[in-house]
């Protein structure tokens, strides 16, 4: 399937991190070192920094995202964020099912495709991550388990709905661990991925539809990833909090 049918993403996943006036500081470092990106550049970043991250990317490359959405549109649900109120911000992407949402605060697949499908209906793009645990892998059961995330999160999405989705595959052992999946294995599950999308959607859908790596991509691993025919960009969590680092990512990812 031919990479240059589709858009490279690097989205920053900058987690429980920074107030505001610290997100106007790193973003105004960030800008002029990716103005040039030849790739989509987003970060996600914490709700209550949304506004300020929305102000100082004004006119620049870099689009703002959050990090959750809840599935309904509004209602008794204390301490939430509807998709609809995100859309309202002006905030046009949002991360759906990451590992630390899944494992500390109980998202299941289901949870995740309805958290979707709030999202692709409030007009958002999601950034859907799914990935295995250490005991899947070394059980052999990767493929499976995230074919199971990918299948369910997906159930209800049409094809034209799928424009709006960048899958990220992250194997939880590698997120913010300092271990990295080989490019190999990235790109193993990257295309296990493509082709399951294949099956469900066809091969213009599946050509077109981005899927990340991510998983302590860093500056100096970067580029062996993103070479990857089925490599279409990263979701960078700890790198993404220095702009050297993140901008190193996004050269890599513009070559
Ligand atoms: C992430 O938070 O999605 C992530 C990949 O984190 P890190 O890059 O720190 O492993």
């Amino acid at each position: 399937m031919d990479k240059q049918l589709r858009k490279v993403v690097i989205a920053g996943n900058w987690k429980m991190n920074k107030t505001p006036a610290q997100t106007t500081a790193l973003i105004n470092e960030i800008k002029p070192l990716v103005k040039d990106a030849k790739c989509d550049v987003v970060v996600c970043v914490p709700y209550i920094d949304l506004f300020a991250a929305l102000e100082a990317t004004k006119g620049t490359n870099i689009k703002v995202g959050a990090e959750n959405c809840h599935w309904a549109k509004s209602g008794a649900f204390t301490g939430e964020i509807s998709a609809d109120m995100l859309k309202a911000c002006g905030v046009p992407y949002v991360v759906i099912g990451h590992s630390e949402r899944r494992t500390y605060f109980g998202d299941t697949d289901v949870t995740v495709r309805d958290r979707t499908r709030a999202a692709l209906d409030a007009g958002l793009t999601v950034i859907l991550c799914v990935g295995e645990y250490l005991e899947q892998r070394q059980q052999n059961i990767t493929m499976e388990v995230v074919r199971q995330q990918v299948k369910i999160a997906l159930n209800g999405v049409s094809e034209q709905e799928l424009d709006n989705i960048i899958i990220a595959y992250e194997p939880v052992w590698a997120i913010g661990t300092g271990l990295t999946a080989t490019a190999q294995q990235a790109n193993e599950v990257n295309k296990g991925i493509r082709d399951l999308i294949c099956e469900l959607y066809g091969k213009t859908a599946a050509d077109k539809t981005v899927v990340q790596y991510g998983g302590s991509m860093n500056a100096a691993n970067a580029q062996e990833l993103l070479k990857q025919p089925d490599v279409d960009g990263g979701l960078i969590g700890g790198a993404s909090l220095k702009a050297a680092d993140f901008a190193a990512i996004v050269a890599a990812a513009s070559k």
